[in-house]
């Protein structure tokens, strides 16, 4: 057997190791070479190896054991090497949940290859769109790739309701009326329901889910007005904690104590906020210590909470800001580190942590769905109208529009015998 897997981590000594060393600057490095003498008599020209990298779809999760994907970890700027917030938890008793839900993040969720279907559940820190700005993709998207059953979200509410995640989500349908009454009667209608669970944004590490052995709670962060929040999930013995966006916090370390994995939001330093973003010193300082999390305060966060493994995300990690991040982070924590990226996993069991990078595929599909989806059907339209649509009457193309179109039926008309013959059952041709 190989002993390649580094899992068990040696926590990494961050001033004492990280800054001499230079290189590592998450600090995984460990004094164990095991590239020549635990392999050397294994060595094939023709046997496959173990790789240090995850590639989807190619482990088990062990029951024991928790997989966290970092499926974005930048800003509400938008770029390609980095989506805004999203964390997916996977757990060995086989439920995954999305922490956070940014803009972007639904491209990495879906080249992760995930049966949608086990993806119908997002917990949403806040509501900036940084952090939800994807459950419209989820939520539509998802369907069509093979969620056929309803999206579950959970969020807070607000100081009034109107600011709060019903109302977001309330108007989040409202908004995409025409998309969703276009889509009804053409595809398996079951996957555009939402289950929406709003709670009280000022519990302190209340339940908000209790299922199959899983517990997470809420409890406040304190970010730009009232109504956000940080999560903690707790399962078999091993605890995540979710930060969302926030200034240091009582709460957070109070209920992230004695983490697995401790995720807070850690901001690029207040001088590459001017330099990089543009910002007046004057509103740099404003947003980069006050609204979110420098650096330094990140640090002393952590030496509170004491983590097994501290994740620090929220900052575009480049090769001239991550130098500045790491130094000001060192400089109040010395604890076990990772300086998130997309794609950064890291595998947890009581016995290790494990975190590597994951390498995906671009070029996919949908992923198996877990049910058959169903065929539409010519009522689906009226019960919609009947739920909580527009009237039947405005559902499908007025007279107006019909009058437009341009009969190409002789070549429409043998793509339907093709189905006939190839499937083996009739599939009468929609006559107007
Ligand atoms: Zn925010
Ligand atoms: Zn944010």
């Amino acid at each position: 057997m190989f002993k390649r897997n580094t899992s068990t981590r040696i926590a990494t000594s961050g001033l004492a190791l990280g800054l001499v060393a230079g290189l590592a600057l998450t600090g995984g490095s460990t004094w164990v070479s095991t590239a020549y003498a635990e392999e050397a008599a294994e060595l094939s020209p023709t046997k496959a190896r173990p790789r240090d990298t995850y590639y989807p779809n190619t482990e088990d999760l062990a029951p024991d054991e928790m997989r966290v994907i970092a499926c974005g970890t930048g800003m509400p700027t938008t770029r390609m090497k980095q989506a805004a917030a999203c964390f997916l938890v996977e757990l060995g008793n086989g439920d995954k949940f999305l922490f956070d839900a940014g803009s972007g993040s639904a491209e990495r969720i879906s080249a992760l290859q995930i049966p949608y279907n086990y993806l119908d559940k997002i917990f949403v820190g806040h509501l900036h769109s940084d952090h939800f700005g994807a459950v419209p993709e989820y939520w539509i998207g998802g369907a069509l790739m093979g969620r056929n059953q309803p999206l579950r979200i959970w969020g807070p509410s607000g100081r009034i309701p109107e600011l709060g995640t019903a109302a977001a989500m309330d108007a989040m349908q409202k908004m995409f009326l025409w998309d969703i009454t276009g889509r009804v009667g053409n595809v398996d209608p079951r996957g555009y329901k939402l289950e929406v669970n709003e709670f009280d944004y000022k519990g302190e590490n209340q339940v908000v889910y209790d299922e199959n052995g899983v517990v997470i709670r809420s409890f406040p962060a304190i970010h730009s007005i009232d109504g956000a929040v940080s999560y903690s999930l707790e399962w078999n013995g091993l605890k995540f904690v979710f930060g969302s966006d926030t200034f240091p916090n009582q709460w957070f370390n109070k209920y992230a104590k004695d983490a697995d994995l401790a995720i807070h939001e850690c901001f690029i330093a207040v001088p590459d906020i001017v330099n990089k973003l543009g910002f007046t010193p004057e509103s740099a300082l404003l947003v980069g210590t006050q609204i979110h999390t420098a650096p330094e305060a990140f640090g002393k966060v952590m030496s509170e909470v004491k983590p097994r493994m501290a994740i620090a995300y929220h900052f575009f990690k480049d090769f001239d800001t991550t130098a500045q991040v790491y130094k000001r982070i060192r400089k109040t924590y010395d604890g076990p580190l990772s300086l998130a990226e997309d794609f950064m996993v890291w595998n947890v069991t009581k016995d290790g942590i494990r975190e590597r990078m994951a390498v995906v595929e671009e070029s996919t599909w949908s992923p198996p769905t877990t049910r058959p989806n169903i065929a539409p059907s010519k009522d689906d339209r009226a019960k919609f109208a009947k739920m909580k649509g527009p009237p039947a009457e405005a559902i499908g193309y007025s007279d107006f529009i019909v009058s437009g179109k341009w009969n190409v039926d002789d070549v429409l008309r043998p793509i339907y015998q093709e189905a006939s013959e190839a499937v083996g059952r009739e599939f009468p041709y929609p006559e107007k």
